[in-house]
């Protein structure tokens, strides 16, 4: 059941900023910049894995300065199954990749389950390439042998909100990336 929504609460569970608005806007500069050298005269798909990576992608395609494309995906990973790493695609792409170099934008890899999957099935539709640039990786969670290619932060072992990340679907407008707690936990521990 989705939490009733309180203002207090709202900003209480902010609990600090992770990494700063101008932090994550000069690395998405530097990134366009060698997306764009490296991709120049190929045909780009840049995929964006909804809902977490919208604001990434919508920064980072505007920052890479050659054409390219973008499609979404949905992909839904179930916790409770974690050791059976089951993924379910909610939306697929429109575009046949076999003519485009991709390049798949995340959020966050946290356990790998989810990209390692969508790769997997991506892969076997035979892509010019195939990469994967995540703005965040919690390398400290993973629980498969998977790594993407690039990440732009590496960040401990906590719950991240902001810059397109949900808690509830809340937070997910926030300029910067901050840790989430919960405000009873915090009001517990006073
Ligand atoms: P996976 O565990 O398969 O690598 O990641 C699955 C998804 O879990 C991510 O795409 C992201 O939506 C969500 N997730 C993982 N860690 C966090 C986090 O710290 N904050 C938020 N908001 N979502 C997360």
């Amino acid at each position: 059941m989705k939490k009733s929504f309180l203002p207090e609460e709202y900003h209480s569970s902010i609990h600090h900023v992770l990494i700063s608005e101008q932090e994550i806007q000069a690395a998405v500069r530097k990134t366009g910049e060698q997306i764009s050298r490296t991709y120049e005269g190929k045909p780009l798909l840049l995929v964006s894995i909804l809902k977490g990576s919208f604001v990434f992608l919508a920064d980072l395609c505007r920052a890479v300065r050659i054409p390219c494309e973008i499609g979404f995906m949905g992909a839904k990973s179930y916790t409770g199954t974690v050791s059976s790493g089951k993924v379910e695609i909610t939306l697929d792409l429109e575009q046949d990749i076999r003519a485009y170099h991709v390049l798949i934008v995340e959020d966050i890899v946290d356990t790998g389950i989810t990209l390692q999957q969508v790769v997997k099935m991506l892969k076997e539709r035979h892509p010019l390439s195939l990469r994967v640039i995540s703005l965040l990786d919690k390398p400290k969670r993973r629980i498969v042998d998977w790594h993407p290619d690039q990440a732009l932060f590496s960040i401990p072992d906590v719950f991240v909100i902001g810059y397109g990340l949900d808690c509830e679907e809340q937070y997910r407008n926030l300029p910067y990336i901050a840790v989430y707690e919960e405000s009873s936990e915090k009001s517990a521990l006073s």
